[in-house]
Formats: structure tokens, sequence, C-alpha cells
């Protein structure tokens, strides 16, 4: 590293673990302590949240006063809650994906949400309480003001360093990852975690509206260019460690994901089944909170066998049954 340079930076850089009220735990939020004063992430709409924020800024001698940017990986309530707060405070320019917009705003298509739950075999006891659930997580963030949209293939300089902008859909529908190249740094949000296999969360396509978001055809796609982008750099992850080999990490998450898409592909080899039987029988004791995260990767794994002409969708009046393709 020269002088002056992206060692400096790197050494500007710090991780500050957030409280959050969700199982995942703690969200990691990073500080560069540099010219211009970033924050990436904020943590959810929480008192003790924004108590960790402001602890982390204080020990780099800074208050939530000094923030210049506020730039977020994607659209989840844990990773953006306090960003309106934090952006009105500083006067910070805050930035989101454009294809999270929808998030950020804090609306879900409810109907859709209900509907594709009905289709998927859940009676409304469920269905009901999946919607009161998700909801409540609503309440821990609030909706962004305008602000400044990112697509990826940007760079935003900063002094002596710089952000690189990648889309990396797969997470939510406008997952983003920064390349901090003079630092030597990813910061990759819940693209890539280290010790957490990222959840594929059933949501609308933003790019074609009233359809699903393929989420996790669209994921393989985002580690297959993680891997082909790879530099060498450490990885800051969304939740816990960072991830020092990401090419080592990458070829794991993978093989994680064939033999989750083998259960499926097991399970259906016995006859053809709804979304709500998949779920009964990969996760059995899943309590109701935890149903949207069963029926989301389910789901998430369904529509990558579709698309790879592995599982077909017969759709009946009321619901929906996958079988094997023949
Ligand atoms: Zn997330």
């Amino acid at each position: 590293m020269k002088p002056g340079g992206g060692g400096v930076v790197r050494t500007r850089v710090r991780t500050i673990p957030v409280p959050t009220p969700f199982p995942v735990g703690p969200v990691n939020v990073h500080l560069v302590a540099a010219d211009p004063v970033t924050l990436f992430d904020t943590g959810p709409m929480t008192d003790d949240a924004y108590a960790a924020v402001a602890a982390g800024l204080a020990a780099e001698g800074l208050a939530v006063r000094d923030l210049e940017r506020i730039v977020i990986t994607h659209g989840h309530q844990d990773h953006y809650g306090l960003g309106a707060r934090l952006a009105a405070e500083s006067g910070a320019v805050l930035f989101g994906s454009r294809l999270d917009r929808a998030h950020f705003r804090g609306g879900r298509n409810t109907r859709a949400l209900l509907d594709d739950l009905a289709r998927s075999g859940f009676g409304l006891p469920i269905r009901a309480a999946v919607v009161l659930g998700v909801a409540a997580v609503g309440r821990f963030a609030e909706p962004f003001p305008p602000h400044t949209e990112l697509e990826g293939g940007e760079t935003l300089p900063g002094d002596g360093w710089s952000i690189e902008v990648l889309s990396t859909p797969g997470h939510t529908p406008g997952s983003l990852v920064f390349r901090l190249p003079e630092a030597g740094l990813l910061l990759t949000g819940d693209t890539v975690l280290r010790d957490i296999t990222p959840n594929a969360i059933v949501d609308e396509d933003p790019q074609r509206p009233g359809e699903r978001f393929r989420s996790l055809s669209r994921y393989f796609e985002t580690l297959a260019k993680l891997r082909d982008r790879d530099r060498g750099e450490t990885a800051l992850t969304g939740h816990g460690e960072p991830v020092t080999d990401l090419r080592a990490h990458i070829d794991l998450l993978e093989e994680r994901y064939r033999r989750r898409a083998f259960k499926i592909e097991a399970a259906l080899a016995r006859g053809p089944l709804t979304a709500r039987e998949l779920v009964t029988e990969l996760f059995p004791r899943v309590k109701t909170l935890n149903v949207f995260l069963a029926w989301s990767e389910v789901t998430g794994f369904l529509m990558y066998l579709e698309d790879l002409a592995r599982v077909e969708k017969i759709e009946e009046r009321l619901l929906d049954r996958y079988r094997l393709v023949a």
C-alpha cells in the first residue's frame, strides 16, 4: 500500500456491531472515518441501535452530525431502518438501490402476499399471522425521504478513496455490494455472510410488477459474478465475521444451496406437492413467525428448479402444486 493511499483508508474503516430485535442478532454497520465521512448501513430504527451507531462514531471522534454520506446495501429494516433519521440529523446524502425503492418506502403489496400464500396452500390463520408478522417487522424502519438512487456501475469518489457499486440481486432485488479498492475491502451486506447462508425472501419483481422476483436464480448469477470479479479483497459482511477467502466461500455457499435443492427434488420424487406441504416436510417444527422465511426459502428453490426445467408448476383453480419434470 502506498503511504497516504489505501493503507490509510483501511485503518479508517471501523465495523460497528449494532443490536437488532431480530433472531439474526447484531447487524454490522461500517464507518469510513475519512473524507467524506461515510456510513454503510444504519441498523434498525430503535433507540439501542441509534446509541450503538453514535458510540461507534464517537470512538473515531465523530458525531452523527459529521456524517456526509449514508450508503445502504439493501432494503431490509435491520440495514436501513435509521437511514432517514441519521440523514435528517446530519444532512448526509442518502444512497439506496433503485430496485429496492419499494422497500425504502416501507411498502409491501399485502394483497399479493395473501394471494400468494393462499395459492401455496396456507389456511387463513397462517396467512393472517404471516401478514401481521411482516407488518410488525416494518415498524423497525422509517420510510426514506427522496434520496439518491444507485443501480450498480457507479463510482462514488472520496478523498484518496472511492466506492465502486456492484449490482448483486438475490437476497433482495436491489442488493448492492460496495468495493473500496484503495482499502482492499468489499462490503457485502447480506449477499455474502460467513456463518449464515443468506435467505431468499419472497418479493415482487420490481422490473416485472405482479410477478415474483426469482430470488435464488438471480442469486446464483450474483455469486458467479462475485467469483469472476474477485480481487482477493476481504469481505466485510452484514452480520458476523469477515470472509477472507471469498472464492472458497462462494464454492461452499453454492454447495449448500445445491444440497437444499436436492432435498426439495427428493421430496417431490414421491409426488406433486404444494409449497406449504414442502414447508411442513422440510421445516416440521417451524413456528408461525418463521413460516414466512421457510416458505420464502422453499419458494425460492421451486422457482430456481423451474428455471432449470427440473420442476414444473401445475396451476389448479385455487392452488399451485409442483412436480418433477419427467
Ligand atoms: Zn437482509
